[in-house]
């Protein structure tokens, strides 16, 4: 029989949450074990969690591998690049996606080593109620283990929501994982819900050849993002192709043998049934805490099945922490990171932080949209006085460069104050772009800060300083 291994820290969960809070714990000089319980096809562990295995990582990989497709067969024609006979390998795609999600679960390997944190490859649940050692936790084969920890960072995620009656079978009905994996391109492709995921895995598809229909059950198009620019994307993505129905009701889901049906009611309340060769299901995801045992310790979830925590992230347990998607909060990977380098500081007796306010989001479609702080709309709804400046990427010369002018950048700041209360980019590489108004509103500064910095030229990021400068209706080149 093994004998209990005891430790400062242990992290249920290996995905960027847990991961990154083991790091941190074990730099500040605690024992730390991690366990997670990812596989990969071949049982080994796999390392980094729903990010890296199905989630943020194979995702960008696709979607970058899918605009090269498009642009060889679309816009290189204009830069004087005539391509013959394009051919997509899709095989080979999913093959370099696999290898680049491969490095990244090794790269945790190598990082656990580097770091002295110890790997427990299987399920961690909670035993027992804690003694002078701590919790006592076990440990699902492979690592079958039995072991203790003081303080408990449980991280253990999410998992695709789904629609009741039509389970994922990941052949016909795919959730992000079977999405990610398509191994023929469908003709005709089917996506429930317009989030964030649903429009990355529909621009993915619609890219290598599928004709893209998009159901959503709300009646406007992505109603978190700032009204102008969502208004903006919608346009584009409609002209790209990708067909999104708003306002539809979605009824009865018949998957066949080698199709789905689907009946919804459109936004008219008229009766529809649509044909497709795969069916996604993005509505959303809930938080995991599956096999856990919090019960059998009396651990706290809120009505939503999140694991409630305080804005510490402190559970109602002594000693007993949760991070990332399985508690309150947008359900984003640098969210997640960022909580658990919070906690283990926080555990180390420091003042970890984490600013809810400054949380970037970022949609990886193309163009790309990218939003940090409040919208036109939620200023608005909290009667605070505002003025809002917008730059077009048409007018910057960059941007024509990449043959890439779609959207603007838009700036909304205090009308007293001038301080920069959000920025929202519909266009080239606005995931970059977005970080210099996050450590600007991180720095609370004003639109009048960033209109009189130097900005590289000719760059993207003139935009940015042009969106600044349109605050005071003072733009240089528009
Ligand atoms: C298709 C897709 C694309 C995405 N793209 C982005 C993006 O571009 N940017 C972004 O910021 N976010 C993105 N996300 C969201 C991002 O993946 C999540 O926010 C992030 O992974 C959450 O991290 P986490 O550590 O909380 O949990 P997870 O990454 O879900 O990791 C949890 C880990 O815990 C393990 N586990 C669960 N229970 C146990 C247990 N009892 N014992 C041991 N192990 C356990 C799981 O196996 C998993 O490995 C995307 C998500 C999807 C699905």
């Amino acid at each position: 029989m093994s004998t209990t291994k005891q430790f400062d820290v242990v992290v249920i969960g290996g995905g960027p949450g847990g991961y990154i809070a083991a790091i941190r714990a074990a730099q500040l000089g605690f024992s730390v074990a991690c366990v997670d319980a990812a596989e990969n096809a071949k049982g080994g562990p796999a390392l980094g969690g729903t990010c890296t295995n199905v989630g943020c990582i194979p995702s960008k990989a696709l979607l970058q591998s899918s605009e090269h497709y498009e642009h060889a067969g679309h816009s290189f024609a204009d830069h004087g690049i005539d391509v013959s006979g394009l051919k997509l390998n899709l095989g080979q795609m999913l093959k370099r996606k696999d290898t680049i999600v491969k490095q990244n679960n090794d790269g945790i390997v190598f990082l656990f080593k580097k770091n002295k944190v110890t790997f427990f490859h299987g399920r961690a649940s909670f035993a027992g109620a804690a003694t002078a050692e701590g919790y006592p936790l076990s440990v699902s084969a492979p690592a079958n283990e039995t072991i203790s920890a003081k303080h408990v960072i449980v991280a253990t995620g999410s998992n695709a929501r789904e629609l009741p009656g039509a389970p994922f079978d990941e052949k016909l009905i795919l959730s992000n994982t079977g999405a990610l994996a398509i191994d023929a391109v469908p003709a005709k492709l089917g996506v429930i819900g317009a989030g964030v995921i649903g429009l990355e895995m529909g621009s993915v598809w619609r890219r290598l050849g599928s004709e893209v229909t998009v159901l959503e059950g709300l009646p406007v198009f992505l109603g978190a993002v700032d009204e102008q620019i969502a208004k903006e994307a919608g346009k584009l993505f409609a002209k790209q192709g990708l067909n999104i129905n708003l306002g539809c009701k979605i009824g009865q889901i018949t998957p066949g043998k080698n199709n789905v049906s689907v009946a919804y009611e459109n936004a008219k309340g008229e009766a529809q049934t649509a044909v497709f060769d795969k069916l996604i299901i993005s509505i959303g995801r809930t938080p995991n805490t599956n096999g856990l045992a919090a019960d059998k310790v009396g651990l706290q979830l809120d009505e939503r099945g999140f694991i409630a925590v305080d804005g510490d992230c402190k559970t109602n347990l002594p000693n007993v922490w949760a991070v990332g998607d399985v508690v309150r909060g947008p359900m984003l990977a640098h969210k997640a990171e960022e909580e658990g380098v919070a906690v283990a500081e926080r555990i180390a007796g420091q003042h970890g932080h984490t600013n809810f306010n400054t949380i970037p989001w970022v949609i990886y479609t193309s163009p790309e949209i990218a939003w940090v702080g409040q919208t036109e709309q939620q200023l608005k709804a909290a009667g605070i006085a505002y003025k809002a400046g917008t730059f077009p990427f048409m007018a910057n010369g960059r941007a024509r460069a990449l043959g890439d002018t779609s959207g603007m950048v838009k700036f909304l700041a205090d009308a007293t104050t001038d301080e920069i209360l959000g920025v929202h980019i519909i266009g080239p590489m606005a995931s970059e772009l977005i970080a210099e108004a996050v450590v600007a509103m991180e720095f609370k500064a004003s639109a009048e800060d960033i209109a009189r910095i130097c900005h590289a030229h000719p760059s993207l990021s003139e935009a940015t300083k042009e969106a600044a400068l349109a605050i005071d209706k003072r733009t240089l080149n528009f």
